[in-house]
């Protein structure tokens, strides 16, 4: 794929493919660094450091200043970085608005990375920013699925403006990488499968692609 935007019609094609394929394992799929940084490491760090600088000049337009968050840590399994009460759990990425950090299962994390592609990370990590951007607009939602389907939103905003910006290009195959990789996005707790704590599948697919395909500002 060129640095056009993939028409949401394709991330929403992309859904078939992957029920299709889903169960006899997936190839990995290309860079979407344009430097080439093909650790993991590195898809880590670019994600993290695109994304703030992205939010950063968001808050500038709104005469604004975004405050990057305090703490990036890797963790192992349970040897995670609590939440106030909240243990960190095995194979998570979550933001604590307590310390305002964000912290992620690294293990976990990478797995993902090599299975699904790198596209995970980029949609796990402004997921999680996402959350640390709400926290300083005031939302005033109510409700824990709002807030994570506006997240997925941000993620989705936040992607096609780097790729519009040409700081992150995609490939074939990104875009079901993407949509994978919201199934797969952070911060479950106990009540993970519960559908209401972060939306259904295409309440997720759907509030990404519409951050994706209007920006942030429809979020
Ligand atoms: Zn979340």
């Amino acid at each position: 794929m060129t640095r056009a935007l993939p028409p949401i019609t394709r991330l929403l094609a992309g859904l078939l493919a992957v029920a299709l394929v889903s169960a006899c394992g997936i190839v990995r799929a290309p860079s979407m660094d344009r430097r080439g940084a093909d650790s993991f490491e590195d898809d880590v760090v670019t994600a993290r450091t695109l994304t703030e600088q992205f939010w950063s000049r968001q808050f500038q337009q709104l005469g604004r200043t975004y405050r990057p968050i305090s703490d990036f840590i890797p963790y192992s399994g349970s040897a995670g970085p609590s939440c106030g009460d909240e243990p960190a759990v095995p194979n998570n990425a979550f933001y604590c608005p307590l310390g305002h950090f964000i912290a992620f299962d690294q293990g976990w994390m990478e797995g993902l990375w090599s299975d699904m592609g790198d596209g995970s990370v980029y949609v796990i990590i402004p997921h999680e920013l996402g959350h640390a951007v709400q926290a300083q607009l005031r939302t005033g939602f109510t409700l824990n699925v709002q807030m994570e389907l506006q997240a997925d939103c941000y993620a989705g905003g936040t992607l096609s403006a780097l790729v519009d910006s040409g700081a992150l290009t995609t490939e074939p195959g990104d875009e079901n990488e993407l949509i994978r990789s919201l199934a797969a996005a952070g911060d479950p707790t106990d009540d993970w499968l519960n559908p209401a704590a972060h939306g259904t599948a295409e309440q997720r697919q759907a509030s990404f692609a519409r951050g994706y395909q209007d920006g942030v500002g429809a979020c």
